[in-house]
């Protein structure tokens, strides 16, 4: 599924060389319009790793008008396609490069493994800035036969200046998905990484300048949402938004958007996805995966498949094989080979997610291994597995964003479809069947944005993903997501012959 793009053989652990605290406006590292600093932590024991130049409203207000200099003057908007996308290429290249630095630095900020940030995650980003490079040349519009002597074309033109906010549990990945078609498209950028994870942005936008960037395309500031999120989400000179949050902030950032000067938002929030095992699966893929689809990077995926249905046919023997899946895994210091899980990302994701594993407990749902805290120091959390499940338990309801599986027993198809469909989130589902008209009917039953068959969690930059419902608007990746980043404009032209 992955690249296998090398990794040094042994992890580099911290302490790691941190190059870059400060925010990137107009081509410069510069200190916060305060001189205000946080700290980011090491989520293995809660030490600070680094102090960050705190970005507010004057530095966001600073990075917009470096953003709408260069999207006015500079020369990114009207390069030519092909320079655009050696830019594009170089620094994909760069990345590469520098591959086992930047997971090593994601690893000690984020707390997911070393061998997942160098094997899987950067080699993504690459394969996406080198696919989105491929698009620069080929975004044209239509010539539109109109009625009228009229000669009638569509311009696809970049929107503007482009604010993104990302999260902290994919800090390259969201990075990629979010500034890779803004800047195939021509726009110029601000992006807001996550507070708890702003170290590789920095690092990775370096080396975008180290590429050829101009000054201004691209700036990144660090800090808080409610501070320089919302100034970027109400800026008047901000054309277009990108979010990808919890669901509750996407509300926010769309009302400020709103009030303020109506610019277009996309949103990939919350999930609660169903991952449906039926009576004719290969029971033991369909174990690893429901596995993977739930615990992969420490259950802090949208996507994560949280609400495992499985057929009462190959109900025991599923859960048997889960529970002893999850004991076996291999819970640690992300930098040690071989470890599957580390810990969460904050003291406050960690709280969040012993709170809903008491309400499991608390619940008739049987609770199947785990159930709290691993180790004494930093953030880790046991895997955990409850069965039987309900439909009304708050763990089937809410998004956990923890390393806790709930399986549920369904009878059948009708009644599961029904079950995975009543969720206020609709972002992807996994249906596992050797049956082709079983798959058919749920693919197109499913209210979801992606419907993994067989696999879960393939996310080659080509395909399409976002939510249904509260999962948000909007798609990311693909061809899809240069529509997010183009303004249409239709040029109608008089004809002075209108016989021809
Ligand atoms: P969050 O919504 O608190 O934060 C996300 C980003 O929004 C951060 O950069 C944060 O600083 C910023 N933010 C917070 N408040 C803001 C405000 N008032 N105005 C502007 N910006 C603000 O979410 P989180 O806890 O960091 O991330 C976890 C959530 O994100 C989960 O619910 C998860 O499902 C969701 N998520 C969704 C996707 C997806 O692709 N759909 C991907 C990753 C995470």
């Amino acid at each position: 599924r992955f690249s296998t793009a090398a990794a040094a053989e042994e992890p580099i652990a911290p302490p790691v060389e941190i190059n870059y605290t400060k925010l990137l406006i107009n081509g410069q590292f510069v200190d916060s319009a305060s001189g205000k600093t946080f700290p980011t932590l090491d989520p293995r024991t809660g030490e600070v790793i680094a102090d960050v130049a705190e970005g507010d409203t004057e530095d966001i207000n600073r990075a917009v008008s470096a953003a709408r200099k260069a999207f006015d003057e500079g020369p990114w908007p009207r390069m030519t396609p092909y320079e655009r996308s050696r830019i594009m290429l170089r620094f994909a290249d760069l990345v590469g490069k520098h591959n086992d630095h930047i997971a090593a630095l994601e690893a000690w900020d984020n707390g997911k493994t070393y061998e997942q940030a160098a094997k899987a995650e950067i080699p993504m980003l690459v394969r996406l800035f080198r696919y989105y490079a491929g698009w620069t040349d080929k975004i044209h519009g239509l010539t539109v036969p109109a009625d009228g002597p009229h000669h009638v074309q569509t311009l696809h033109e970049p929107i503007g200046v482009v604010g993104q906010i990302i999260p902290w549990n994919f800090p390259l990945l969201m990075f990629a998905w979010k500034v890779g078609p803004a800047l195939a498209c021509g726009n110029t950028i601000v992006l807001k990484s996550a507070e708890q994870t702003p170290l590789t942005a920095l690092y990775v936008a370096n080396l975008f300048q180290e590429a050829g960037l101009p000054p201004g395309v691209l700036n990144v500031v660090s800090g808080y949402g409610p501070t320089a999120g919302a100034a970027l989400a109400s800026h008047m000179d901000v054309d277009k938004l990108a979010f990808t949050g919890s669901t509750e902030t996407g509300k926010t950032v769309l009302g400020l958007a709103a009030q303020s000067n109506l610019k277009p938002v996309t949103l990939e929030l919350g999930g609660k996805s169903p991952f449906i095992v039926c009576e004719d699966a290969d029971i033991t893929r369909a174990v690893e995966l429901a596995h993977f689809a739930l615990f992969f990077n420490q259950g802090q995926c949208c996507c994560a498949g949280s609400r495992t249905f499985v057929h009462e046919r190959v109900y025991d023997e599923f859960l048997q094989k889960s529970k002893a899946r999850a004991m076996k895994r291999v819970v640690g210091d992300p930098f040690k080979k071989g470890v599957e899980q580390g810990p969460q990302i904050d003291s406050e994701q960690f709280e969040k997610i012993l709170g809903y594993i008491k309400s499991g407990k608390e619940s008739s749902a049987t609770l199947e291994c785990g159930g709290g805290r691993f180790g004494s120091r930093g953030y880790y959390v046991q895997p955990t597995v409850f069965s039987n499940v309900e439909d009304d338990m708050l763990i089937a309801k809410e998004e956990i964003f923890g390393p806790v599986q709930s399986i549920l027993k369904f009878k059948d198809q009708n009644e599961v479809i029904r079950r995975a469909n009543a969720s206020k989130y609709g972002l992807a589902a996994g249906v596992f069947t050797k049956n082709i008209n079983t798959a058919n009917t749920f693919a197109r039953a499913l209210r979801v944005g992606t419907v993994w068959i067989n696999c879960f969690d393939v996310f080659d930059a080509a395909i399409p993903f976002g939510g249904y419902k509260l999962s948000g608007t909007g798609r990311e990746k693909g061809i899809y997501s240069l529509q997010n980043y183009l303004q249409v404009k239709a040029v109608v032209t008089s004809l002075n012959n209108p016989a021809w």
